[in-house]
């Protein structure tokens, strides 16, 4: 199927509330024109300099989300066009993107990244890290950035079980935030293996690559 088909059949299966992030890291610019023509104006993207330069080369009513781990060097390339920054997981990382959107002059919406997966390789803070960051006077300084929902990535294991019980942890954290922050609107969960459970527990945002572009070759 094509890259329009993909996405149609997608859209069509997709609760209305949930954004579509269409995951492009790795595809020539010509296939995400393709997904744009079919309506598609999310892109996702795991490297800083990558989505700059398909930025400089696409329209520009697209919304561009940095998902991938971001190096505190590299915010000021995506600081004047980013709008969602989903992998945040520290404070420094935040006083940075405060930083670089102010002399854009602009306020950058970003994510908590809140680690699920028992992996080690997956990044992410704990809640009680996320609290007392949230909680902290020098986050409240930041005026420049506001934090808009949470991001997490399950376990990679065919285990349904296990990956239901890591969104569900990550709702309930979710829910517990929002209570004390109705800035709290975003939750980023679900690829495109999991993306269904991810939904079933209260994911209002996915992140899908290959079931809409394909397989990659590299990362
Ligand atoms: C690559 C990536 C995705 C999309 O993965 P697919 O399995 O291709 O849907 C989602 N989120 C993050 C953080 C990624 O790096």
């Amino acid at each position: 199927m094509t890259i329009s088909e993909n996405l149609k059949n997608f859209k069509k299966a997709l609760p209305k509330d949930v954004t579509l992030v269409a995951v492009s890291k790795t595809k020539p610019v010509s296939d995400l024109m393709e997904a744009y023509h079919a309506g598609q104006r999310v892109f996702g993207e795991n490297k800083i300099q990558e989505m700059e330069a398909k930025w400089q080369k696409m329209p520009e009513d697209i919304e561009w989300h940095m998902i991938g781990h971001v190096q505190r060097n590299k915010v000021k390339y995506m600081a004047p066009f980013v709008s969602l920054i989903h992998a945040v997981d520290s404070l420094k990382l935040l006083k940075e993107i405060n930083k670089e959107a102010l002399k854009n002059n602009r306020t950058i919406k970003c994510l908590l990244q809140i680690k699920i997966a028992e992996e080690e390789s997956k990044f992410g803070m704990d809640e009680a890290d996320a609290a007392s960051l949230l909680a902290s006077e020098a986050f409240k300084k930041l005026q420049n950035i506001k934090i808009v929902g949470l991001m997490g990535m399950a376990t990679f294991t065919d285990d349904e079980r296990q990956i239901s019980e890591e969104f569900q942890k990550l709702k309930d954290v979710f829910e517990k935030f929002k209570i004390q922050d109705p800035r709290f609107k975003i939750l980023s969960m679900g690829m495109s293996g999991d993306y269904k459970i991810a939904i079933e527990h209260g994911s209002n945002m996915v992140r899908v690559g290959s079931a809409i572009f394909g397989e990659r070759n590299y990362e």
